[in-house]
């Protein structure tokens, strides 16, 4: 029989999907460290107080995880006050739109850096706290639909998706004999500030008007939809649940059906 698992950190977890995932797991039992940056302090109090409202302990912890020491100091200050860590969800991330043709220096560093970067360090310190801890533990790394097919005017946002999903793989070769599962949540066009950011700047290239990219979208969503953070927290409920023990190295869809279509 598994052990039950007990406390996540939650990266990026002030607003959408991440909000949705730190909710979601605390309903499911779950005790929570929410992340984001510091700037946004206001929004990370209200999902404490939610999730504490729920009946779960939460904590915050403020850092950017594109930095390894305040990943390490998330790691270290939410054990200290929740216990042994159980589940990592390596969430955080931005988007910026832009062709790869006029990408500098400093855009494609800060896409990598807390979109790949910050996925790496929240993994490696998270497995290096459950090999202390010993009894394995579930890494959950934020993909995209990109990771399978990147978008038009996002392209370098799409290789560091890519990047996760290449990452997901090795990880969960690597880290397989400390019990540790490695997999990623691959969502597909979820209505959350990110996709404001996502059509504004579509906007800017091609003059539709405001949310038409966004809306645009549907004619290639297989269910005929976008989704909301609520569609790929069930993902994530079930990649931090025993039902998937047996799972690992994977980059699961929540896509409605877009990847493919
Ligand atoms: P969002 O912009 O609504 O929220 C992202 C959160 O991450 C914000 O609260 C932000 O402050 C935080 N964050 C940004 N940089 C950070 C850093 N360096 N350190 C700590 N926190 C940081 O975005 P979202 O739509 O909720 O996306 C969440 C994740 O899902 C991202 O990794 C995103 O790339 C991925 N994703 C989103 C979509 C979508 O359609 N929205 C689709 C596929 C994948």
């Amino acid at each position: 029989m598994t052990a039950t698992r007990t406390f996540a950190i939650v990266t990026g977890a002030g607003q959408g999907i991440g909000k949705a995932i730190a909710l979601r797991l605390a309903r499911d039992g779950f005790d929570i460290c929410v992340n984001d940056l510091e700037i946004n302090s206001g929004t990370v109090k209200n999902v404490v107080e939610e999730i504490q409202a729920l009946g779960q302990k939460a904590v915050s912890a403020y850092g950017d995880v594109s930095k390894l020491p305040q990943v390490e100091a998330i790691v270290e200050s939410s054990v200290n006050q929740l216990g042994p860590l159980d589940v990592m969800v390596a969430n955080a991330g931005i988007a910026h739109v832009q062709w790869a043709m006029d990408a500098k220096e400093p855009d494609l560093q800060r896409l990598f850096e807390v979109n790949f970067y910050g996925v790496v360090y929240s993994d490696q310190v998270a497995a290096r706290q459950f090999i202390k801890q010993g009894s394995g533990g579930k890494i959950i790394n934020a993909a995209s639909v990109v990771s399978f097919r990147p978008f038009a005017m996002i392209p370098i946002y799409s290789a560091t998706k890519a990047a996760v999903r290449s990452l997901t793989q090795s990880l969960a070769t690597e880290l397989a004999k400390h019990k540790i599962t490695v997999n990623a949540y691959a969502p597909g066009v979820v209505d959350s500030s990110m996709w404001e950011t996502i059509d504004r700047g579509m906007s800017e290239i091609n003059g539709l008007p405001k949310g038409e990219n966004f809306q645009k979208t549907k004619s290639e969503i297989t269910l005929g939809r976008t989704s909301v953070p609520e569609d790929v927290a069930k993902m994530v409920s079930f990649l931090a649940s025993s039902d998937s023990d047996y799972v690992t190295g994977q980059t699961m869809l929540v896509d409605g059906g877009i990847a493919f279509s």
